[in-house]
């Protein structure tokens, strides 16, 4: 098994921020509020009619749960208030890891871009003597223009930080 070392020159995001949101979750439970069943929110499954511990006819019974929303999330897709917020995997490469807090994106571009630095060979050099790193930044914005706006609609201003520089990580 090889661990290969991936390295990314160029411009890239960092989202961070977590939203904390509650949603409704209803589960089939026992009725009665005097009954251990309801009192601990424990579920049966859909084919369960009576009540195990008391003897009533199941019910239903809305859980109020916290969930806490990071960046990584919306690649998936998340609804918040009715809305649904997706970002696209087909835009964007999460750099999956540890980074910061555990929860920041660290972003790149899936796109081919203009400015590619590849190099085929096991040992190269990446010559970045004429880069022009703002050229870089306008058209990695103007890129993702729509997922950096969604990820601001959801985490709010100043939660996107667009730079440029070297990223190292492990696969
Ligand atoms: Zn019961």
């Amino acid at each position: 098994m090889g661990v290969d070392t991936n390295i990314h020159i160029g411009p890239y995001m960092i989202v961070s921020g977590e939203l904390k949101i509650s949603v409704d979750r209803e589960i089939k439970t026992c009725p009665n509020e005097d009954c251990e069943i309801h009192k601990s929110n424990i579920s049966f499954q859909p084919s369960q009619n009576f009540c195990l511990k008391c003897g009533y006819g199941t019910g239903s019974k809305v859980l109020q749960e916290n969930k806490e929303i990071i960046p990584h999330d919306l690649m998936n897709g998340k609804t918040i208030d009715g809305v649904k917020y997706k970002v696209d995997w087909d835009d964007l490469a999460f750099t999956d890891g540890n980074y910061g807090n555990g929860k920041d994106g660290v972003i790149i571009s899936n796109h081919i871009s203009p400015f590619g630095k590849r190099h085929p060979e096991d040992v190269s050099d990446v010559d970045l003597t004429n880069v022009k790193i703002q050229d870089e930044i306008d058209w990695f914005k103007n890129e993702f223009d729509e997922d950096i706006k969604t990820f601001e609609k959801v985490f709010g201003e100043g939660s996107v930080s667009i730079k440029w520089g070297v990223i190292q990580w492990y696969s």
